[in-house]
């Protein structure tokens, strides 16, 4: 007797072999048996015309902050991510000292766009050791399971206090210190270390986190911390993410990463994305990548999968802030405000004016933000990331010979207000997908930037499992598509193993029943929309998907028919190796 039997569904096992048709019998939480016509069920999901996969698991999140006052896991959840791993990107929350808290929201605001209000209204802290934060996560339920990585901007600041910023190099005690606590994180269960070294990651005061010009020395001996600690991953935000990082440390650093990945054996992962001011880059990123893996060093390139879309509607940033006629109707309610700017005259006096009010910072963000209107593209209800290149404002500009203030102005007014614009920051060079192809063509690389979140008020890309199940597999109509069990298996069993996670990423007996059954020919992931649902009323943005009819943790439901059930499986998952 099964505790759940899923019938009949196409099974897809998440290895990237070929589906098949079959049950698929679950008890105590694991996968008991894969069959024809397994017996009788206490519950029995009807799988027919439906597609059974693995719960995907996210290795790219910044849930640090909110896993301690959410269960929800929102955005990542309702697009069958099962699994998050977080800690990216050398930001957290622990270590700290007591009384330093908020130097560590700053930072989080700074780097990931998390809003500060939100993290002090809704984090419980009450830990200052990196095991101590485990033990409160350990305490916690959420819909997905939560596995942790150390991160050197709060380790850091934790051992240098004010000298942890800056170019200031760490003397040899503070190494010490740094690799103990380190050791220490991963020995109780932290995944391996996370650092940044872009100046694009800077707290709200536009200081690069802590770490980001950390020395080699200090670097090797946090790896060398991670290895002794039993962690398996050094992940690496590194220079060159933004087009402002310094040439000279961009240039080197593929080299000290495949040494410190080849010293120690860890596996060192490395943000890789597609510059607008370099396009061809990543390609030598990569070959220097695989270049170290030939050589026997385990370094990995993380892709995105889909264009970083920073977002703008009336409700986000938008070019117009800081213009009179706007900031005069900002304290509307959004009908009200949405009224007023339809009304010719008032459209008139916005368009005309500049930014004008408010800090010397928010006159620049909104004269850059409509500096880059003409890169930017209206998203319709179901959005499209590959736009074509002559729907872009610009390009409608020069064709309707209306400006791109205008075409963004009227767009955003559509859907009652809110319509969103998408400027594909990065992965979108050639106004296309095929470098985001190629790099998934590297059998090594891992998709691992979704950012679950993070970039609150600006960017939702946690859906890109959805992503990957609609417009990879099936909607492309720009270029070549992808096999749908390799997607499958690049969103399960590849990211899985990446970090170690033998017990789920796969249907297979004895495997935990992490699983998605889902109506792909009727998935869809509609448009970002704009919520006020985190703590202090904090705005983020959350994208919705229809198609996943179940998805299991640990072989409780946790949605059904893309609503939350409530139940919450998840569970903190300590690194045993
Ligand atoms: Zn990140």
């Amino acid at each position: 007797m099964f505790d759940t039997v899923i019938r009949r569904g196409q099974i897809i096992d998440g290895t990237g072999r070929a589906a098949t048709v079959g049950d698929v019998g679950i008890v105590d939480g694991r996968i008991a048996a894969i069959g024809v016509d397994l017996g009788e069920a206490v519950m029995t999901i009807d799988a027919t015309g439906l597609t059974v996969v693995p719960g995907f698991v996210d290795v790219h999140t910044h849930f640090d902050g909110q896993a301690t006052w959410d269960s929800a896991l929102e955005p990542s959840t309702p697009h069958g991510v099962t699994t998050v791993v977080m800690g990216n990107c050398g930001v957290g929350f622990a270590p700290v000292r007591r009384g330093d808290e908020d130097r560590l929201i700053e930072l989080m605001e700074g780097v990931e766009d998390i809003p500060g209000a939100a993290l002090h209204e809704g984090m419980t802290w009450g830990w200052e050791s990196f095991p101590d934060y485990l033990d409160t996560l350990e305490s916690r339920r959420w819909a997905a399971d939560v596995a942790t990585q150390i991160p050197h901007g709060s380790l850091r600041r934790f051992v240098m206090g004010d000298r942890s910023t800056g170019g200031n190099g760490a003397t040899v005690d503070e190494i010490e210190a740094l690799a103990k606590l380190t050791r220490e994180a991963v020995e109780a269960g932290a995944f391996g270390f996370t650092t940044s070294r872009t100046i694009g990651h800077t707290s709200v005061d536009g200081i690069p986190v802590p770490g980001t010009f950390a020395a080699d020395d200090e670097l090797f001996a946090l790896a060398r911390a991670v290895r002794d600690g039993g962690g398996r991953i050094f992940e690496v935000a590194p220079a060159g993410i933004m087009p402002t990082d310094d040439p000279a440390v961009v240039a080197r650093e593929s080299d000290w990463m495949g040494r410190m990945a080849a010293e120690t054996g860890l596996t060192a992962t490395h943000i890789v994305i597609q510059q607008q001011s370099d396009p061809q880059r990543w390609r030598r990123e990569m070959a220097a990548s695989a270049e170290w893996r030939r050589r026997g060093a385990r370094m990995i390139p993380l892709v995105a999968g889909r264009p970083f879309g920073v977002l703008m509607a009336w409700e986000l940033r938008h070019p117009f802030r800081f213009r009179p006629s706007y900031e005069a109707l900002r304290h509307l309610p959004h009908s009200e405000q949405v009224a007023q700017l339809g009304r010719p005259e008032v459209r008139s006096a916005i368009l005309s004016e500049r930014p004008s009010l408010g800090s010397e910072k928010d006159r620049l963000s909104s004269a850059f933000q409509a500096s880059i209107l003409p890169y930017c593209y209206a998203l319709g209800e179901v959005p499209d990331y590959e736009p074509y290149p002559d729907t872009s404002l610009g390009a409608l500009a020069e064709a309707t010979g209306a400006s791109t203030e205008e075409l963004a102005y009227d767009a955003m007014l559509g859907a009652a207000g809110r319509k969103m614009l998408m400027w594909p920051v990065f992965n979108f060079a050639e106004a296309n997908h095929d470098a985001l192809y190629e790099q998934m063509q590297d059998p090594d690389a891992v998709l691992g930037l979704a950012d679950g979140g993070a970039h609150c008020g600006a960017i939702c890309d946690a859906s890109m499992p959805t992503y990957m199940l609609t417009h990879w597999i099936r909607d492309r109509a720009r270029g070549p598509r992808l096999d749908l069990e390799e997607a499958v298996r690049r969103l399960t069993s590849h990211t899985a193993a990446l970090y170690g996670l033998s017990d789920r990423g796969r249907i297979a007996e004895g495997l935990r029943a992490d699983i998605n059954v889902i109506d792909l020919d009727g998935l869809t992931m509609h448009g970002p929309r704009v919520s006020y649902d985190l703590p202090a009323g904090g705005l983020r943005i959350l994208q919705d998907a229809t198609g996943y009819r179940v998805t299991m943790v640990n072989g409780v439901i946790t949605r059904r028919d893309d609503s939350d059930t409530g139940a919450r499986p998840g569970r903190l998952l300590r690194n045993m190796s």
